[in-house]
């Protein structure tokens, strides 16, 4: 006796998907803010090293906390959603420092 799949549960779905967008951005803040901490370029100047090691520490814990927090909906789920609205847009990373970041090389101010 064949039993059919079970429907999954759109709003566990739903969540599940924008707990992984919430954690692909808490990563990117947490790449940026390690990025800042070793590139002269990128480091804000009134910031101090302590000030970005700080603020580098709290954007490890909230994407930690936010990859537990997807990591369980998928485990209720029982499978990671892929496709459409599960990945973040292409977005530069907006660091003078890229050497693939071309956005600034129309200007010739200087
Ligand atoms: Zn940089």
């Amino acid at each position: 006796m064949a039993q059919s799949p079970r429907q999954p549960d759109e709003k566990l779905v739903a969540h599940t998907i924008g707990a992984h967008l919430a954690y692909l951005e808490a990563l990117i803040t947490w790449e940026r803010a390690l990025h800042a901490t070793s590139c002269d370029l990128c480091r804000p100047r009134n910031a101090s090293m302590d000030d970005l090691a700080r603020f580098a520490e709290q954007a490890e814990a909230e994407k930690e906390r936010r990859r537990a927090a997807f990591r369980d909906l998928s485990t209720e789920l029982g499978y990671v959603p892929i496709g459409e609205g599960t990945a973040l847009p292409a977005e530069p990373l907006g660091c003078p420092c890229d050497p693939l970041d071309s956005t600034e090389s129309g200007s010739s101010a200087s």
